[in-house]
């Protein structure tokens, strides 16, 4: 069956140092933007100028660092203003912290307020965005700044992306609502050696993830990213190795999911 949507992988890192592996970033379709880490400088100015709406998970470097530099490039060459979705606490960080006319122009008076380049929309914990057939919906998860993960359903297919979480409860009671799963991206930052970090950074690690996974009530594929690049390989062999309690697969960026 011809699959209506797309998923492409921009970036999925944890971090810099990996070439061609940027942070997180995922392009829904060519015009949706969810998380605008470094991944996005893999897009070519047409795609760029593609792109419509950009939905933020939370508000952290890794996952905004790109927002900036894409509006710039685009701003006003695109016939309509970039739309840019978060919490209330995402956008106003960006407004006091990134586009506050000193690290970068307030793009939202840019040529004028009437007809501005950017725009922000405040989304909150269970909001539903209906973009033609795909339908996203945003339910908080647990990290050290309020944070969102992302359920998608098309007509032919279900995606659910956790962002950057610790353990959390209500996200899989939304994700187990819906009436199947296609594909679940979880995120495991740090190794089991560094459980510590992974608790006080709000992140997983692969034992963690583990006991995560136990939650989901859906047969799916299961897709891990923001691996620490300096931890890669540990990681990785923690996520395939003889204490793996279900089989998943790495992210990396350039994959296409159809869903
Ligand atoms: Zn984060
Ligand atoms: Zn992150």
């Amino acid at each position: 069956m011809q699959k209506h949507s797309t998923v492409e992988v921009l970036g999925c890192s944890g971090s810099i140092g990996i070439p061609g592996q940027g942070t997180t970033s995922f392009l829904l379709d060519q015009d949706i933007l969810i998380d605008a880490g470094t991944g996005v400088c893999a897009l070519p100015f047409e795609r760029l100028e593609a792109i419509e709406h950009v939905f933020l998970t939370h508000s952290h470097l890794d996952h905004i660092c790109s927002l900036p530099l894409l509006v710039d490039t685009v701003g006003v060459s695109r016939a309509s203003a970039l739309k840019v979705y978060g919490l209330e606490h995402t956008i106003n960080a960006l407004k006091s912290h990134i586009f506050n006319n000193c690290i970068w122009p307030d793009f939202t008076k840019i040529p004028n307020e009437k007809t501005p380049v950017l725009e922000y929309q405040v989304i909150k914990s269970g909001t539903i965005c209906d973009l033609g057939k795909r339908r996203l919906q945003f339910v908080e998860v647990t990290h050290t700044v309020p944070a969102l993960g992302v359920l998608l359903t098309t007509p032919t297919g279900t995606w659910a992306f956790s962002g950057d979480t610790h353990q959390t409860v209500n996200f899989y009671h939304h994700v187990n609502q819906l009436a199947k799963l296609d594909y679940f991206f979880i995120e495991s930052a740090f190794p089991d050696k560094e459980k510590w970090l992974a608790d006080l950074a709000k992140h997983l690690c692969p034992q963690l993830l583990f006991e995560e996974l136990n939650k989901l009530q859906h047969p799916c594929q299961v897709w891990v990213s923001h691996l620490k690049p300096r931890e890669y390989e540990l990681i990785a062999s923690e996520l395939k190795g003889p204490n793996a309690t279900h089989q998943l697969g790495i992210l990396s960026a350039g994959q296409v999911f159809h869903i």
